[in-house]
Protein backbone atom coordinates (compact mmCIF):
# COMPACT_ATOMS: atom_id res chain seq x y z
CA UNK A 1 0.00 0.00 0.00
CA UNK A 2 1.34 3.50 -0.78
CA UNK A 3 1.25 5.88 2.24
CA UNK A 4 0.82 9.86 2.43
CA UNK A 5 2.75 11.49 5.24
CA UNK A 6 1.07 13.66 7.61
CA UNK A 7 2.64 16.64 9.08
CA UNK A 8 2.49 19.36 11.91
CA UNK A 9 4.76 21.49 13.83
CA UNK A 10 4.22 23.30 17.18
CA UNK A 11 7.14 25.72 16.73
CA UNK A 12 8.61 27.30 19.97
CA UNK A 13 9.75 30.79 19.30
CA UNK A 14 11.36 32.53 21.96
CA UNK A 15 10.82 36.43 22.19
CA UNK A 16 13.71 39.29 22.31
CA UNK A 17 12.32 41.31 25.10
CA UNK A 18 14.68 42.36 27.54
CA UNK A 19 12.89 41.34 30.52
CA UNK A 20 10.68 37.62 31.28
CA UNK A 21 7.43 37.56 30.96
CA UNK A 22 6.12 37.58 33.98
CA UNK A 23 9.04 39.30 36.07
CA UNK A 24 11.94 41.99 35.57
CA UNK A 25 14.76 39.11 35.44
CA UNK A 26 17.32 40.29 32.31
CA UNK A 27 16.47 37.36 28.92
CA UNK A 28 20.27 37.65 28.05
CA UNK A 29 22.16 34.67 26.75
CA UNK A 30 25.34 32.91 28.10
CA UNK A 31 24.90 34.42 31.36
CA UNK A 32 26.54 32.87 34.31
CA UNK A 33 24.37 30.28 35.94
CA UNK A 34 21.09 31.43 38.26
CA UNK A 35 22.30 34.43 37.89
CA UNK A 36 18.93 35.69 36.40
CA UNK A 37 16.35 34.53 38.70
CA UNK A 38 14.53 36.27 41.34
CA UNK A 39 11.29 34.78 43.51
CA UNK A 40 8.71 34.75 40.70
CA UNK A 41 10.40 32.91 38.14
CA UNK A 42 12.00 30.53 40.80
CA UNK A 43 8.15 29.84 41.84
CA UNK A 44 8.52 31.06 45.67
CA UNK A 45 5.31 30.77 47.12
CA UNK A 46 3.52 34.15 48.23
CA UNK A 47 4.53 35.96 45.06
CA UNK A 48 2.79 36.92 41.76
CA UNK A 49 3.46 37.14 38.95
CA UNK A 50 3.05 40.30 36.41
CA UNK A 51 2.42 40.26 32.58
CA UNK A 52 5.38 41.92 30.63
CA UNK A 53 3.23 43.83 27.42
CA UNK A 54 5.92 43.66 25.26
CA UNK A 55 5.05 39.83 24.89
CA UNK A 56 1.39 40.88 24.88
CA UNK A 57 2.61 43.23 21.81
CA UNK A 58 5.11 40.67 20.15
CA UNK A 59 1.95 38.10 20.36
CA UNK A 60 -0.63 39.88 18.79
CA UNK A 61 2.29 41.16 15.93
CA UNK A 62 3.05 37.70 15.02
CA UNK A 63 -0.36 36.85 14.69
CA UNK A 64 -1.22 39.25 12.54
CA UNK A 65 1.41 38.77 10.33
CA UNK A 66 0.45 35.30 10.04
CA UNK A 67 -3.26 36.42 9.28
CA UNK A 68 -4.27 35.31 12.60
CA UNK A 69 -7.81 35.97 14.25
CA UNK A 70 -6.74 38.00 17.71
CA UNK A 71 -8.99 36.97 20.47
CA UNK A 72 -9.32 40.74 22.08
CA UNK A 73 -10.28 38.76 25.42
CA UNK A 74 -7.16 36.11 26.16
CA UNK A 75 -6.30 34.71 29.42
CA UNK A 76 -3.72 32.71 30.91
CA UNK A 77 -3.67 28.56 32.08
CA UNK A 78 -1.71 26.24 33.84
CA UNK A 79 -0.37 23.46 32.79
CA UNK A 80 0.88 20.68 34.74
CA UNK A 81 4.89 20.51 34.64
CA UNK A 82 6.74 17.92 36.72
CA UNK A 83 9.96 18.26 35.64
CA UNK A 84 12.57 20.68 37.69
CA UNK A 85 13.42 23.10 34.98
CA UNK A 86 10.15 24.86 35.85
CA UNK A 87 10.59 25.06 39.50
CA UNK A 88 6.58 26.27 40.05
CA UNK A 89 5.29 22.37 38.78
CA UNK A 90 3.16 23.80 36.44
CA UNK A 91 3.48 26.70 33.12
CA UNK A 92 1.93 29.04 32.47
CA UNK A 93 0.49 29.06 29.34
CA UNK A 94 -3.03 29.72 27.46
CA UNK A 95 -5.42 26.92 26.38
CA UNK A 96 -8.96 27.74 25.03
CA UNK A 97 -8.54 31.00 24.82
CA UNK A 98 -5.01 31.70 23.26
CA UNK A 99 -4.13 34.86 21.65
CA UNK A 100 -4.16 34.61 18.09
CA UNK A 101 -5.95 31.80 16.07
CA UNK A 102 -7.66 30.62 12.34
CA UNK A 103 -3.72 32.48 10.57
CA UNK A 104 -2.08 30.47 7.07
CA UNK A 105 1.01 31.23 5.78
CA UNK A 106 1.65 30.26 1.97
CA UNK A 107 4.83 28.42 1.10
CA UNK A 108 6.44 27.30 -2.34
CA UNK A 109 7.95 24.29 -2.93
CA UNK A 110 9.20 23.03 -6.05
CA UNK A 111 7.83 26.18 -7.55
CA UNK A 112 4.43 25.19 -6.55
CA UNK A 113 2.41 27.82 -3.71
CA UNK A 114 0.62 26.15 -1.35
CA UNK A 115 -1.01 26.97 2.24
CA UNK A 116 -0.42 26.14 5.80
CA UNK A 117 -3.09 26.80 8.08
CA UNK A 118 -2.10 27.83 11.76
CA UNK A 119 -4.54 26.82 14.27
CA UNK A 120 -3.08 28.67 16.79
CA UNK A 121 -0.16 31.23 18.28
CA UNK A 122 -0.22 31.52 22.09
CA UNK A 123 2.05 33.01 24.61
CA UNK A 124 4.43 31.06 27.65
CA UNK A 125 7.07 30.78 29.66
CA UNK A 126 10.01 29.05 28.79
CA UNK A 127 11.28 26.32 31.21
CA UNK A 128 15.21 26.04 32.93
CA UNK A 129 18.00 23.84 31.35
CA UNK A 130 18.99 21.00 32.72
CA UNK A 131 22.85 20.87 33.10
CA UNK A 132 23.93 16.58 33.92
CA UNK A 133 26.91 15.60 35.18
CA UNK A 134 27.09 12.97 32.46
CA UNK A 135 26.60 13.29 28.77
CA UNK A 136 22.78 12.54 29.30
CA UNK A 137 20.29 11.93 31.75
CA UNK A 138 20.67 7.94 31.79
CA UNK A 139 24.36 7.97 32.54
CA UNK A 140 24.39 11.03 35.10
CA UNK A 141 24.66 10.76 38.63
CA UNK A 142 23.47 14.14 39.32
CA UNK A 143 21.79 17.12 37.64
CA UNK A 144 22.45 20.95 37.84
CA UNK A 145 19.40 23.10 37.08
CA UNK A 146 20.48 26.46 35.54
CA UNK A 147 16.90 28.73 35.91
CA UNK A 148 18.21 31.76 33.83
CA UNK A 149 15.75 30.92 30.93
CA UNK A 150 13.23 29.91 33.45
CA UNK A 151 10.03 32.40 32.40
CA UNK A 152 11.25 33.72 29.15
CA UNK A 153 8.84 34.41 26.76
CA UNK A 154 7.85 31.87 23.97
CA UNK A 155 5.56 32.09 21.42
CA UNK A 156 3.97 28.71 20.78
CA UNK A 157 2.82 28.27 16.64
CA UNK A 158 0.97 25.23 15.90
CA UNK A 159 -0.12 24.52 12.26
CA UNK A 160 -2.69 22.56 11.28
CA UNK A 161 -1.18 19.13 9.70
CA UNK A 162 -1.36 20.51 6.18
CA UNK A 163 2.26 19.34 5.38
CA UNK A 164 2.61 16.24 3.44
CA UNK A 165 6.53 15.85 3.04
CA UNK A 166 10.16 16.71 4.94
CA UNK A 167 10.50 19.27 2.39
CA UNK A 168 7.48 21.09 2.75
CA UNK A 169 8.16 21.01 6.62
CA UNK A 170 11.19 22.96 6.37
CA UNK A 171 10.44 25.56 3.78
CA UNK A 172 7.11 26.31 6.17
CA UNK A 173 9.93 26.55 9.21
CA UNK A 174 11.97 28.77 7.22
CA UNK A 175 8.79 31.18 6.36
CA UNK A 176 7.88 31.14 9.81
CA UNK A 177 11.64 32.13 11.27
CA UNK A 178 11.50 34.93 7.98
CA UNK A 179 8.19 36.33 9.30
CA UNK A 180 9.62 36.43 12.85
CA UNK A 181 12.54 37.85 11.74
CA UNK A 182 11.03 40.81 9.90
CA UNK A 183 8.39 41.44 11.99
CA UNK A 184 11.74 41.62 14.78
CA UNK A 185 9.95 39.70 17.68
CA UNK A 186 12.87 36.59 18.07
CA UNK A 187 16.44 36.51 17.04
CA UNK A 188 15.26 33.23 15.76
CA UNK A 189 18.92 31.95 16.35
CA UNK A 190 18.72 28.07 16.26
CA UNK A 191 21.79 27.28 17.47
CA UNK A 192 20.78 29.35 20.27
CA UNK A 193 17.25 27.36 21.22
CA UNK A 194 15.32 30.45 20.26
CA UNK A 195 13.29 28.69 16.98
CA UNK A 196 12.81 25.06 17.82
CA UNK A 197 9.98 22.68 16.59
CA UNK A 198 7.73 19.94 18.18
CA UNK A 199 7.30 17.76 15.04
CA UNK A 200 4.10 15.53 14.31
CA UNK A 201 4.66 12.85 11.69
CA UNK A 202 1.64 10.06 11.34
CA UNK A 203 0.81 7.94 7.78
CA UNK A 204 -2.62 7.02 6.18
CA UNK A 205 -3.57 5.50 3.05
CA UNK A 206 -2.65 7.38 0.01
CA UNK A 207 -6.24 9.00 -0.81
CA UNK A 208 -8.24 8.57 2.40
CA UNK A 209 -8.82 11.76 4.84
CA UNK A 210 -8.66 10.36 8.12
CA UNK A 211 -5.63 11.11 10.40
CA UNK A 212 -3.48 8.25 11.23
CA UNK A 213 -1.46 7.55 14.63
CA UNK A 214 0.96 9.92 15.28
CA UNK A 215 4.42 10.55 16.78
CA UNK A 216 6.38 13.90 18.01
CA UNK A 217 9.45 14.52 17.98
CA UNK A 218 10.44 16.72 20.51
CA UNK A 219 12.64 20.78 20.02
CA UNK A 220 14.25 20.33 16.76
CA UNK A 221 16.90 23.45 16.67
CA UNK A 222 18.14 23.00 13.08
CA UNK A 223 16.56 22.51 9.60
CA UNK A 224 18.44 19.78 8.66
CA UNK A 225 17.57 17.77 12.16
CA UNK A 226 13.99 18.42 10.72
CA UNK A 227 14.29 17.06 7.54
CA UNK A 228 16.38 14.13 8.85
CA UNK A 229 13.77 13.21 11.69
CA UNK A 230 10.76 13.45 9.52
CA UNK A 231 12.27 11.38 6.76
CA UNK A 232 13.44 8.84 9.50
CA UNK A 233 10.21 8.79 11.02
CA UNK A 234 8.10 8.24 7.48
CA UNK A 235 10.55 5.33 6.92
CA UNK A 236 10.24 4.08 10.55
CA UNK A 237 6.14 3.64 10.64
CA UNK A 238 6.03 2.99 6.69
CA UNK A 239 7.98 0.08 7.79
CA UNK A 240 5.69 -0.74 10.99
CA UNK A 241 2.77 -0.68 8.57
CA UNK A 242 4.06 -3.14 6.80
CA UNK A 243 4.51 -5.93 8.46
CA UNK A 244 1.39 -5.54 9.94
CA UNK A 245 1.66 -3.47 12.90
CA UNK A 246 0.67 -0.50 14.50
CA UNK A 247 2.11 2.98 15.09
CA UNK A 248 2.17 4.02 18.73
CA UNK A 249 0.82 6.99 19.81
CA UNK A 250 4.26 8.08 21.68
CA UNK A 251 6.69 10.99 22.25
CA UNK A 252 10.61 10.23 20.73
CA UNK A 253 13.11 12.20 20.42
CA UNK A 254 15.33 12.77 17.57
CA UNK A 255 19.51 11.58 18.26
CA UNK A 256 21.32 13.43 15.57
CA UNK A 257 24.35 11.83 16.00
CA UNK A 258 22.96 8.44 15.33
CA UNK A 259 20.26 9.92 12.72
CA UNK A 260 17.45 8.22 14.35
CA UNK A 261 14.46 8.33 16.42
CA UNK A 262 14.19 6.99 20.20
CA UNK A 263 11.00 6.49 21.89
CA UNK A 264 11.10 8.63 24.91
CA UNK A 265 7.40 8.25 26.82
CA UNK A 266 3.97 7.89 25.36
CA UNK A 267 2.07 10.82 24.46
CA UNK A 268 0.56 12.09 27.21
CA UNK A 269 -3.34 13.88 26.05
CA UNK A 270 -4.85 17.62 26.95
CA UNK A 271 -6.38 15.81 30.04
CA UNK A 272 -3.54 14.35 31.10
CA UNK A 273 -1.78 18.60 31.61
CA UNK A 274 -4.86 19.31 33.93
CA UNK A 275 -5.53 22.49 32.36
CA UNK A 276 -6.78 25.39 35.35
CA UNK A 277 -7.10 28.75 34.80
CA UNK A 278 -4.17 30.91 35.74
CA UNK A 279 -5.87 32.64 39.12
CA UNK A 280 -2.89 35.19 39.89
CA UNK A 281 -3.10 36.85 36.21
CA UNK A 282 -6.27 39.03 34.69
CA UNK A 283 -7.41 37.93 31.34
CA UNK A 284 -5.59 39.92 28.59
CA UNK A 285 -8.02 42.27 27.14
CA UNK A 286 -6.75 43.93 24.40
CA UNK A 287 -9.47 47.15 22.08
CA UNK A 288 -9.41 46.88 18.24
CA UNK A 289 -7.47 50.03 18.09
CA UNK A 290 -4.52 48.93 20.37
CA UNK A 291 -4.78 45.86 17.56
CA UNK A 292 -4.88 47.92 14.35
CA UNK A 293 -2.61 50.23 15.67
CA UNK A 294 0.09 47.12 15.84
CA UNK A 295 -0.95 46.04 12.62
CA UNK A 296 -0.06 49.92 11.40
CA UNK A 297 3.32 49.25 13.15
CA UNK A 298 3.77 45.90 11.22
CA UNK A 299 6.74 46.13 8.15
CA UNK A 300 6.88 44.92 4.78
CA UNK A 301 6.98 41.29 5.11
CA UNK A 302 8.37 38.49 3.02
CA UNK A 303 5.52 37.65 0.99
CA UNK A 304 4.96 41.74 0.21
CA UNK A 305 8.54 42.20 -0.48
CA UNK A 306 8.94 39.80 -2.83
CA UNK A 307 6.19 41.24 -4.92
CA UNK A 308 7.37 44.74 -4.80
CA UNK A 309 11.19 43.19 -6.28
CA UNK A 310 9.32 41.84 -8.69
CA UNK A 311 7.00 44.74 -9.72
CA UNK A 312 9.62 47.47 -9.55
CA UNK A 313 12.91 45.64 -10.82
CA UNK A 314 11.32 42.45 -12.64
CA UNK A 315 12.83 39.91 -10.99
CA UNK A 316 11.51 36.48 -11.45
CA UNK A 317 9.20 34.72 -9.48
CA UNK A 318 12.09 32.73 -7.82
CA UNK A 319 14.78 35.37 -7.46
CA UNK A 320 12.87 37.83 -5.64
CA UNK A 321 11.66 34.68 -3.99
CA UNK A 322 15.26 33.45 -2.78
CA UNK A 323 16.44 37.43 -1.85
CA UNK A 324 13.49 38.21 0.45
CA UNK A 325 13.53 34.39 2.07
CA UNK A 326 15.35 36.01 4.88
CA UNK A 327 15.33 39.69 6.44
CA UNK A 328 18.88 40.24 6.24
CA UNK A 329 18.99 39.05 2.74
CA UNK A 330 16.14 41.33 1.91
CA UNK A 331 18.66 44.09 3.80
CA UNK A 332 21.32 43.13 1.96
CA UNK A 333 19.57 43.37 -1.39
CA UNK A 334 17.97 46.84 -0.89
CA UNK A 335 20.95 48.42 0.31
CA UNK A 336 22.99 47.33 -2.73
CA UNK A 337 20.06 48.62 -5.32
CA UNK A 338 19.68 51.75 -3.02
CA UNK A 339 23.95 52.55 -4.14
CA UNK A 340 22.66 52.89 -7.73
CA UNK A 341 23.40 49.69 -9.11
CA UNK A 342 21.53 47.72 -11.73
CA UNK A 343 19.12 45.64 -9.83
CA UNK A 344 19.22 42.51 -11.97
CA UNK A 345 22.68 42.36 -11.97
CA UNK A 346 22.90 43.09 -8.08
CA UNK A 347 20.27 39.66 -7.74
CA UNK A 348 23.06 37.67 -10.12
CA UNK A 349 25.50 38.60 -7.84
CA UNK A 350 24.08 38.07 -4.51
CA UNK A 351 23.37 34.67 -5.70
CA UNK A 352 26.32 33.84 -7.70
CA UNK A 353 29.79 34.77 -6.24
CA UNK A 354 28.92 36.52 -3.00
CA UNK A 355 26.12 33.05 -2.06
CA UNK A 356 28.78 31.09 -2.76
CA UNK A 357 31.42 32.87 -1.13
CA UNK A 358 29.36 32.95 2.29
CA UNK A 359 29.20 29.69 1.42
CA UNK A 360 32.36 28.51 1.59
CA UNK A 361 33.60 30.34 4.28
CA UNK A 362 30.72 30.03 5.93
CA UNK A 363 29.54 33.06 6.82
CA UNK A 364 26.42 35.01 7.44
CA UNK A 365 25.40 37.70 4.94
CA UNK A 366 25.45 40.41 7.87
CA UNK A 367 28.79 39.45 8.58
CA UNK A 368 30.20 39.72 4.71
CA UNK A 369 33.22 41.10 4.04
CA UNK A 370 31.69 42.67 1.30
CA UNK A 371 29.05 44.38 2.28
CA UNK A 372 26.21 46.16 0.15
CA UNK A 373 27.70 48.99 -0.48
CA UNK A 374 31.05 48.28 -1.95
CA UNK A 375 28.83 45.59 -3.71
CA UNK A 376 27.19 48.02 -4.96
CA UNK A 377 30.10 50.21 -6.52
CA UNK A 378 31.87 47.35 -8.09
CA UNK A 379 28.48 46.17 -9.82
CA UNK A 380 28.58 50.14 -10.90
CA UNK A 381 31.48 49.49 -12.35
CA UNK A 382 30.58 47.30 -14.49
CA UNK A 383 27.36 48.50 -15.66
CA UNK A 384 30.00 51.75 -16.45
CA UNK A 385 32.26 49.86 -18.22
CA UNK A 386 35.17 50.14 -15.86
CA UNK A 387 35.49 46.55 -15.68
CA UNK A 388 33.84 43.80 -17.89
CA UNK A 389 32.04 40.94 -16.53
CA UNK A 390 34.82 38.67 -16.43
CA UNK A 391 37.59 40.60 -14.42
CA UNK A 392 34.71 41.35 -11.59
CA UNK A 393 34.54 38.08 -10.55
CA UNK A 394 38.43 38.80 -9.80
CA UNK A 395 37.80 41.80 -8.18
CA UNK A 396 34.88 40.76 -6.19
CA UNK A 397 37.75 37.80 -5.43
CA UNK A 398 40.06 40.64 -4.08
CA UNK A 399 37.68 42.72 -2.07
CA UNK A 400 36.70 39.17 -0.13
CA UNK A 401 40.18 39.60 1.66
CA UNK A 402 40.99 43.26 0.83
CA UNK A 403 38.53 46.35 2.30
CA UNK A 404 39.71 48.63 -0.09
CA UNK A 405 37.12 50.48 -2.38
CA UNK A 406 35.97 48.23 -5.64
CA UNK A 407 37.74 51.45 -7.63
CA UNK A 408 41.10 51.22 -6.04
CA UNK A 409 41.11 47.76 -6.01
CA UNK A 410 40.68 47.84 -9.66
CA UNK A 411 43.66 51.23 -10.12
CA UNK A 412 45.68 49.27 -8.20
CA UNK A 413 45.68 45.96 -9.27
CA UNK A 414 45.55 47.24 -13.08
CA UNK A 415 42.48 45.87 -14.27
CA UNK A 416 41.00 48.83 -15.80
CA UNK A 417 39.03 47.38 -18.86
CA UNK A 418 40.85 48.73 -22.21
CA UNK A 419 38.20 50.38 -24.15
CA UNK A 420 40.64 52.54 -26.02
CA UNK A 421 39.74 51.69 -29.99
CA UNK A 422 43.88 52.17 -31.32
CA UNK A 423 44.98 49.92 -28.52
CA UNK A 424 42.43 47.09 -29.62
CA UNK A 425 42.70 47.48 -32.78
CA UNK A 426 46.80 46.56 -32.74
CA UNK A 427 45.49 43.37 -30.66
CA UNK A 428 43.12 42.62 -32.95
CA UNK A 429 45.54 43.06 -36.38
CA UNK A 430 47.72 41.25 -34.51
CA UNK A 431 45.67 38.34 -34.02
CA UNK A 432 44.32 38.13 -37.12
CA UNK A 433 47.57 37.64 -38.70
CA UNK A 434 48.44 34.94 -36.32
CA UNK A 435 45.01 33.15 -36.95
CA UNK A 436 44.92 31.88 -40.86
CA UNK A 437 43.25 29.27 -39.86
CA UNK A 438 40.22 30.78 -37.95
CA UNK A 439 39.78 33.75 -40.22
CA UNK A 440 39.52 31.35 -43.42
CA UNK A 441 37.05 29.42 -41.66
CA UNK A 442 34.93 32.65 -40.59
CA UNK A 443 35.43 34.22 -44.39
CA UNK A 444 34.39 30.31 -45.50
CA UNK A 445 30.98 30.74 -44.05
CA UNK A 446 31.61 29.13 -40.66
CA UNK A 447 30.54 32.12 -38.17
CA UNK A 448 31.45 30.47 -35.07
CA UNK A 449 35.33 31.04 -35.74
CA UNK A 450 35.20 34.18 -34.33
CA UNK A 451 34.56 33.21 -30.79
CA UNK A 452 37.95 31.64 -31.12
CA UNK A 453 39.41 35.43 -32.22
CA UNK A 454 37.51 37.07 -29.62
CA UNK A 455 39.47 34.28 -27.33
CA UNK A 456 42.87 35.29 -28.50
CA UNK A 457 42.11 39.03 -28.05
CA UNK A 458 40.68 38.62 -24.81
CA UNK A 459 43.54 36.26 -23.74
CA UNK A 460 46.48 38.87 -25.04
CA UNK A 461 44.79 41.83 -23.32
CA UNK A 462 44.67 39.56 -19.92
CA UNK A 463 40.72 39.91 -20.44
CA UNK A 464 40.82 43.43 -19.90
CA UNK A 465 39.53 44.52 -23.48
CA UNK A 466 36.33 45.38 -23.63
CA UNK A 467 34.42 42.21 -25.29
CA UNK A 468 32.10 44.03 -26.94
CA UNK A 469 34.30 45.95 -28.91
CA UNK A 470 36.55 42.80 -29.73
CA UNK A 471 33.77 41.72 -31.39
CA UNK A 472 32.47 44.61 -33.19
CA UNK A 473 36.31 44.85 -34.33
CA UNK A 474 37.11 41.76 -35.30
CA UNK A 475 33.54 41.53 -37.81
CA UNK A 476 33.95 44.72 -39.07
CA UNK A 477 38.12 44.25 -40.25
CA UNK A 478 37.18 40.39 -41.24
CA UNK A 479 33.92 41.16 -43.66
CA UNK A 480 35.66 44.20 -45.01
P1 LIG B 1 -0.18 18.40 21.61
O1 LIG B 1 0.86 17.75 20.76
O2 LIG B 1 0.42 19.49 22.42
O3 LIG B 1 -0.96 17.42 22.38
P2 LIG B 1 -2.19 18.87 19.50
O4 LIG B 1 -2.91 17.62 19.73
O5 LIG B 1 -3.02 20.09 19.33
O6 LIG B 1 -1.19 19.22 20.66
O7 LIG B 1 -1.32 18.66 18.17
C1 LIG B 1 -0.19 19.36 17.97
C2 LIG B 1 0.34 19.25 16.56
O8 LIG B 1 0.22 17.95 16.04
C3 LIG B 1 -0.35 20.15 15.57
O9 LIG B 1 0.64 20.81 14.83
C4 LIG B 1 -1.15 19.23 14.70
O10 LIG B 1 -1.24 19.72 13.38
C5 LIG B 1 -0.32 17.97 14.74
N1 LIG B 1 -1.07 16.74 14.56
C6 LIG B 1 -2.18 16.37 15.22
N2 LIG B 1 -2.59 15.15 14.80
C7 LIG B 1 -1.70 14.74 13.84
C8 LIG B 1 -1.56 13.56 13.06
N3 LIG B 1 -2.40 12.54 13.14
N4 LIG B 1 -0.52 13.52 12.19
C9 LIG B 1 0.35 14.51 12.11
N5 LIG B 1 0.28 15.64 12.83
C10 LIG B 1 -0.73 15.76 13.71
ZN1 LIG C 1 12.63 36.53 37.69
MG1 LIG D 1 2.74 18.55 20.89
Amino acid sequence: MKYEPVIGLEIHCELKTKTKIFCGCATGFGAEQNTHVCPVCLGLPGVLPTVNKRVVEFAIKAGLATNCHINGYSKFDRKNYYYPDLPKNWQTSQYDLPIAEHGWVDIDVDGEKKRVRLTRIHMEEDAGKLVHSGTTIKDSITSDVDYNRTGVPLLEIVSEPDMHSAEEARVYMEKIKAIMEYIDVSNCKMEEGNLRADVNVSLRPAGTKELGTRTEMKNINSFKGLVDAIDYEIDRQTDVLEDGGHVVQETRTWDPARGITLSMRSKENAHDYRYMPEPDLPPIVTSEETIEKYRRELPELPDARRARLEKDYGLSDYDAGILTSTRAMAEYYDAVVSTGADPKLAANWMMGDLAKALNEDGIEIQKSPVDAKRLGEMIQLISKGTISGKIAKKVFKEMWTNPDAPEKIVKDKGLVQITDTSAIEGVVDEVIAKNEKAVNDYKGGNKKAIGALVGQVMKATKGKANPQMVNKMLAQKLNG
